[in-house]
């Protein structure tokens, strides 16, 4: 079983041909509403392979969060562990105009955490295989979260993003972190190769197309991906984390689960939108030929 504890967001997307200046008002395009946060993406892509996964995490008191819980039990995430928080629900607010995104995200329910709530979790977490987090809710959350898992023997997948300063004691914590390129660059202040050389068979840093790369303690292994012509790379890296814990609760060594995700977050790029491109295993396993 999959755990995954983290962000339930909904993206408000408005197109547009151009972004508005200050004081402007303008006539948009188009307008959607998609269900997303990092976490209740990646608790999606795992379900969608066919594991038992759960999600905790909060949503608002509002129209958003019915909603959003509706989704996640329509795509067989658990949502027993979602709460119902005051306030509103995590939103993103996304513009998309002259082929750029500007992005303006409100936390909400995500970050209403009471002073060790996360203590009511702990059957959950003792009997996961893997627990998922990211950083889209409070780093404190996250550090306890890592903790209990690590004492009872549960591994952790850390999505180190948005990439935020990394105490070194939650890099001990996490049995995998999967940072992309960027985050690399900005938790490490190194490139990807000098970086996964530090934390051998732990840090695994997504590279696009190319797939994903980690050291084994003795060299650098590059999993290549499954080059693809992309529509859309939301959520790869999403599906890329949600597919890494499948085939690690399934028990693959680690070189074949950086591969199976990789077909999986290959498969996403192909189809637009976040949850929406997200692959079954039977793609999966195709792909993966
Ligand atoms: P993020 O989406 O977080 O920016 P990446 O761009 O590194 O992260 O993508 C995550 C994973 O998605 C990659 O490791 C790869 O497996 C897959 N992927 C991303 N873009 C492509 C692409 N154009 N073709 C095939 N696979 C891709």
């Amino acid at each position: 079983m999959i755990t995954v504890a983290g962000s339930i967001n909904m993206d408000l997307v408005v197109t547009t041909d151009r972004t508005p200046n200050k004081g402007e008002t303008l006539l948009g395009k188009d307008f959607q509403t998609n269900p997303g946060g990092k976490g209740a993406n990646q608790a999606v892509a795992a379900a969608r392979l066919g594991n038992t996964t759960k999600m905790i995490g909060h949503v608002g008191k509002d129209a958003f969060g019915v909603s959003l819980i509706e989704n996640l039990t329509q795509q067989n995430v658990g949502t027993e562990y979602v709460k119902t928080k005051d306030g509103s629900s995590g939103i993103a607010t996304i513009t998309v105009a002259e082929g750029d995104n500007s992005i303006i995200v409100i936390p909400g329910a995500n970050f209403s955490w009471e002073a060790e709530e996360w203590k009511q979790y702990t059957t959950i977490i003792q009997k996961s295989d893997v627990l998922v987090l990211q950083f889209e809710i409070p780093l404190d959350v996250v550090e306890a979260f890592a903790d209990m898992a690590n004492k009872v023997g549960t591994t952790v997948i850390l999505n180190p993003a948005p990439a935020q300063a990394l105490p070194a004691g939650l890099i001990a914590l996490a049995d995998y972190l999967t940072p992309n390129e960027t985050e690399c660059k900005e938790l490490f202040g190194m490139e990807a190769e000098e970086a996964v050389a530090q934390f051998p068979n732990k840090l695994i840093v997504t590279e696009g197309e190319k797939g994903a790369l980690y050291h084994d303690g003795t060299s650098l292994v590059r999993i290549p991906g499954f080059p693809v012509k992309a529509v859309d790379t939301t959520g790869a890296g999403d599906t890329f984390n949600g597919a890494l814990a499948s085939a690690i609760a399934e028990g693959l060594a680690l070189k074949e689960a950086v591969s199976f995700a990789n077909a999986a977050a290959s498969l996403s790029v192909q189809h637009y939108g976040a949850q929406k491109g997200m692959p079954l295993r039977k793609a999966v396993l195709e792909r993966l030929g």
